[in-house]
């Protein structure tokens, strides 16, 4: 837990975000800004500053992410149509918030990659 860290408050509850689905180690709510239909991002409770680190600080919590992705694409309805996960590593690939975390994409015929 990191008290200047976005995430990691909306986690503990301090700022408040419309929470989606919850596990044990991951919380997962709707992005503020999202780009398209469906857009959840779901973080490690515990905090690691992207994805790589996250890995090797706590290596089931990656699992735990895309286990809990593939329930939230089945309650917001987008498995058949299917959807995009990613996680944006590092500035160059926009990464704004410096707490690991997948977003998961859909609702709509998404556009190319990069
Ligand atoms: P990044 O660009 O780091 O991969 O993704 C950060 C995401 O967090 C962005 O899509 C942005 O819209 C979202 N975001 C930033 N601030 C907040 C916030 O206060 N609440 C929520 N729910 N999402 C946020
Ligand atoms: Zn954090």
């Amino acid at each position: 837990m990191s008290s200047d860290c976005l995430f990691c408050r909306i986690v503990q509850g301090e700022i408040p975000a419309t929470i989606v689905h919850e596990t044990e180690t991951t919380t997962a709510f709707r992005d503020i800004s999202p780009q398209a239909p469906t857009h959840v991002v779901l973080v490690p409770k515990l905090h690691s500053p992207d994805a790589v680190s996250l890995v090797k600080a706590a290596p089931g919590v990656l699992d735990d992410l895309f286990r809990a992705a593939g329930e939230v694409a089945e309650a917001e309805g987008v498995t058949d149509g299917g959807y995009r996960l990613l996680f944006n590593t590092g500035a160059d690939a926009g990464q704004t918030v410096f707490h690991a975390h997948l977003h998961l994409l859909g609702g709509r015929k998404l556009g190319a990659l990069a």
